[in-house]
């Protein structure tokens, strides 16, 4: 992309002075500055270019090697513009500083941030999720520090002005023709160093604290479902909002019912003679009445699933709709029967024409012994 000439950019003359290329630029950043134009891209590219066209034609040098040479002439000795806003900010703290008024001084440290958003994770059962619970929960996050309004300088003492980088956050070393700007060891950026830190919160300008709040869970929640919390997250920096506090759920396994969406499913034994002859068996179920009448058909087969209509899990929200149990019928086959029962099945048997083995042994031996 081409780039615009600075002084068309910001829109004066070639031989305006430093005072009046300083005024224009702050009108134009503050009609452009990313915290009034959220999501704006225009209005981004807008705010680059003109911190870019302020930065050369505010320094003597870089002024004059432009007038010269152009934008070739800048490229050739170093200079590339700002990468992102954070590379402008450090750059332009001070004069951000006192356009904006966050604070009164210098650092990339004035800039009005959201403060973090936290994430709890709550540990819920599948009738929690069922019929949706309130919670109390607790949790620790950053505030700012009362004692010293978030400054982490005790109240009555200045932050002092960085010796090392005079205020500007970044230091310029010189490496043959080319000139690298640096964050200032000394003060990490900040452009100030606190030589009296406040007490309570050792300078940071947070402190811990805890905090409880009720959250109310919806019925119909999963493993995974967020709820959002917005402004319960740690305090913003220099005035910034506060972040949001993200509830996360995760629903342990039941030990009855599993879930597939807004089914529940489950398992059921049954005895064979249940499952041949029918039967209407008692049920656990979530909902108003906790237990279900279920009708075993007769003639139900091993692996067979009955479905009991609108039995699942409550919808989330505005979904009125609930879902289903299904219910696989697992067949029990006795592993230990007396002498009655054998006698019973093998009566059954023979109604059926069906000749056990065992009964032909007993024949065979019966048969035998008369031949003899
Ligand atoms: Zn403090
Ligand atoms: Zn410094």
């Amino acid at each position: 992309m081409q780039k615009r000439d600075y002084y068309e950019i910001l829109g004066v003359s070639r031989d305006a002075v430093n005072e009046e290329i300083k005024k224009v630029y702050r009108k134009l950043a503050l009609r452009y500055h990313p915290d009034k134009n959220p999501g704006n891209k225009e209005a981004e590219e807008k705010f680059k270019e003109a911190a870019e066209a302020y930065a050369v034609l505010r320094d003597k040098e870089k002024r004059q090697i432009y007038d010269q040479y152009g934008h070739e002439g800048l490229e050739g000795r170093g200079f590339r513009g700002f990468s992102g806003f954070d590379d402008i900010f450090s750059n332009f703290g001070d004069i951000f500083g006192d356009f904006f008024g966050f604070g009164n001084s210098s650092g990339a440290r004035s800039r009005a941030r959201e403060g973090r958003s936290l994430r709890y994770d709550l540990e819920f059962t599948l009738e929690d999720a069922f019929y949706g619970k309130e919670e109390e929960i607790v949790f620790e996050r950053l505030e700012t520090c009362m004692t010293c309004n978030g400054s982490g300088v005790t109240p009555g003492s200045e932050p002092q002005v960085c010796d090392t980088c005079q205020g500007r956050g970044q230091v310029i070393r010189s490496q043959g023709f080319f000139q690298i700007s640096t964050t200032c060891p000394s003060c990490h950026g900040q452009g100030q160093v606190i030589t009296d830190p406040c007490k309570d919160c050792r300078g940071g300008g947070k402190i811990r604290v805890e905090r409880k709040i009720n959250v109310k869970i919806p019925p119909g929640v999963e493993t995974g479902s967020q709820l959002r919390l917005s402004g319960e997250g740690e305090s913003g920096e220099h005035g910034g909002p506060r972040g949001d506090l993200f509830v996360v759920i995760h629903v342990k396994e039941h030990e009855f019912f599993t879930r597939e969406g807004h089914d529940l499913i489950c398992q059921i034994p049954i005895s064979f003679v249940q499952a041949a002859l029918g039967d209407t068996i008692t049920i656990p179920v979530l909902g108003d009445e906790l237990n279900y009448d279920l009708k075993i058909p007769r003639g139900t087969q091993p692996e067979d699933i009955l479905k009991v209509p609108g039995k699942g899990m409550t919808g989330l929200r505005g979904q009125k709709r609930k879902g289903d149990l299904y219910i696989k019928v697992t067949v029990k086959i006795p592993q230990k029967i007396n002498q009655h029962q054998r006698e019973l099945l093998e009566e059954y048997a023979g109604s059926e024409g069906l000749t056990l083995s065992s009964e032909k042994k007993k024949k065979r031996k019966f048969l035998k012994r008369k031949g003899k």
